[in-house]
């Protein structure tokens, strides 16, 4: 059914957009939000605009941040021997609220899936391989461990072995299909520490 606004509409149209939203979502949506004082729409709306001008990606990690480099590579008490390889961002986040990490990352950008037509130039595998130096003795493959994670993984693992650095995979704590930003804190620290040679 169509709203006699069309601004209703409209907005009815850019919410169900959104993962995870359908259309019955975003009306009750709209319904809330036209309930709301003007101001804090317009906070919602300004914080939406500002996400997109200010967050940027680390121009080494490929994390996100809103200074380049990121405070993550930047950081004085980090561990430059580790590089933690996943898959997006949120899973930096994930592996971070642990605190049982302490190394670098290096975020993909996604997983390697033929089927979606996903192959290895369109992750940051090259901007990985540039990193390895003789600083780096350890790469973590963090990668999610469903099809696609273990597919990537397994290409990572190929090329970083000969480049005279140790190559570890996370342990199988996290369940098999499951994404890494819904592990529990403890199964991801459990996942890192348990991490074996690959
Ligand atoms: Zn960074």
């Amino acid at each position: 059914m169509k709203y006699s606004s069309e601004a209703v509409e409209r907005a009815i149209q850019e919410l169900s957009r959104l993962p995870g939203i359908g259309r019955k979502t975003a009306q009750r949506l709209v319904f809330y939000l036209l309930k709301q004082p003007e101001a804090q729409v317009q906070q919602l709306a300004e914080a939406l605009i500002e996400l997109k001008k200010k967050v940027i990606h680390c121009s080494i990690c490929f994390n996100i941040t809103e200074s380049d480099p990121c405070s993550i590579c930047t950081g004085g008490k980090r561990d430059r021997s580790m590089i933690c390889v996943v898959e997006e961002a949120n899973d930096v986040l994930a592996l971070e609220k642990t605190g049982g990490y302490n190394g670098l990352y290096h975020v993909l950008g996604g997983s390697l899936s033929p089927l979606d037509g996903i192959g290895p130039d369109d992750l940051r595998i090259k901007e990985l391989l540039a990193r390895i130096d003789e600083t780096v003795k350890e790469v973590i493959l963090a990668t999610n461990p469903d099809t696609e994670g273990e597919a990537t993984a397994l290409y990572l693992a190929r090329l970083l072995k000969p480049m005279n650095v140790r190559v570890s995979r996370i342990a199988r704590g996290i369940p098999v299909g499951a994404d890494l930003e819904y592990a529990d804190e403890i199964t991801l620290t459990r996942a890192i520490e348990g991490r074996r040679e690959y």
